[in-house]
C-alpha cells in the first residue's frame, strides 16, 4: 500500500512544512513523542507513519535551499502545519541521514 510511490523529490508545491517553523515543531515534535507512531521506511526520504487513527500517511523529507523539509499527505500537512507524523519521519529521517 504505496501511495505517491512515483512523487519526485524535487516536486514543487506549497503544501510542505518548513522544519524551521520551530514553534509549531516543537509542538509536533512533542506529539510524536507521546503518541510514539510506527514509522516505516518506504525509501531514503520517504516514510509511513501511523496516524492517531490507525490510517497510514505518507511523509516526504528532503533538503531544498539548505532547508529541510518534511511533507506529509494528512489534513494538517496539506495546510502547512507540522504535524506529529511529520516530526516523526524527520526525525528517523535525519538519523538515518547522518549515518549516511
Ligand atoms: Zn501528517
Amino acid at each position: 500500500m504505496v501511495r505517491k510511490a512515483n512523487l519526485t523529490l524535487e516536486k514543487e508545491t506549497d503544501k510542505m512544512i518548513e522544519l524551521r517553523n520551530e514553534q509549531q515543531l516543537a509542538k509536533a515534535i512533542e506529539r510524536a513523542k507521546e503518541i510514539k507512531p510506527r514509522v516505516k521506511v518506504i525509501t531514503f526520504g520517504q516514510y509511513q507513519v501511523q496516524g492517531s487513527t490507525g490510517g497510514f500517511y505518507i511523509v516526504t523529507c528532503f533538503k531544498r535551499n539548505g532547508i529541510r523539509i518534511a511533507d506529509c499527505d494528512c489534513i494538517a500537512g496539506m495546510r502547512n502545519k507540522p504535524c506529529f507524523h511529520a516530526a516523526a519521519a524527520a526525525g528517523l529521517h535525519s538519523g538515518i541521514a547522518s549515518m549516511r
